[in-house]
């Protein structure tokens, strides 16, 4: 009897698991996590890729610049000319 109950309480917790997995399976592969984003070089935020201007340094080294960071620049630029 006491076999029986640790039997049926062992497939309750593999089910539970189960769920459990599941569930966290179908939520990682959500539309809303599918976003792609990168690290913008300069302040380090994540943005959209498809917001991001790349720019690829040497053979391997790509660089991504969000928009604010490079009107910054671009306004820095012109107070120092
Ligand atoms: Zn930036």
């Amino acid at each position: 009897m006491v076999i029986t109950l640790l039997a049926i309480l062992f497939l309750a917790v593999i089910a539970f698991i189960a769920v459990a997995g599941y569930r966290f399976v179908i939520r990682a592969s959500s539309p809303h996590q599918s976003v792609e984003t990168e690290k913008c070089a300069v302040c380090r935020k994540d943005v959209d890729k498809h917001h991001l201007i790349m720019r690829q340094v040497g053979d391997y080294k790509v660089l991504y610049f969000c928009r604010d960071c490079i009107l910054k620049l671009y306004t820095d630029l012109g107070i120092k000319n």
